[in-house]
């Protein structure tokens, strides 16, 4: 079948059209990805830039597996403003207060 002789497919891309909503797809997908997975972590406090392999290396999570343990009654938070969020100092950045680390410390009382 040939397009052209108007037995075939009317419809037809052209090569650049293709490559547009080929990109448009993938960075779409990029942004679902990325939201679903910062949803599943709870309060989004960490800038993922930010120092990314210490917080890997320390298995930093934004939403601490136990009640007990997190970073807000951790010996390195200090509370910030609004949003959930605090700074660390090991980690060098914001966290959340609910977050945790295998560096936690509780606070001395
Ligand atoms: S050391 Fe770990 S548990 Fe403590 S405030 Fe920092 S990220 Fe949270």
């Amino acid at each position: 079948m040939n397009p052209k002789d108007g037995n075939g497919c009317a419809f037809r891309w052209s090569r650049r059209r293709l490559m547009q909503s080929a990109l448009t797809v993938a960075v779409g997908g990029m942004v679902f990805v990325e939201t679903q997975r910062s949803t599943a972590l709870g309060a989004d406090c960490a800038d993922k830039e930010e120092q990314s392999g210490l917080r890997e290396s320390l298995h930093y999570t934004e939403k601490s597996p136990d009640a007990k343990q997190t970073c807000q009654g951790c010996a390195f938070f200090s509370a910030g403003e609004g949003k959930q969020c605090g700074h660390c100092q090991i980690l060098g950045g914001s966290v959340s207060e609910g977050g945790r680390c295998d560096s936690w410390s509780p606070v001395q009382k």
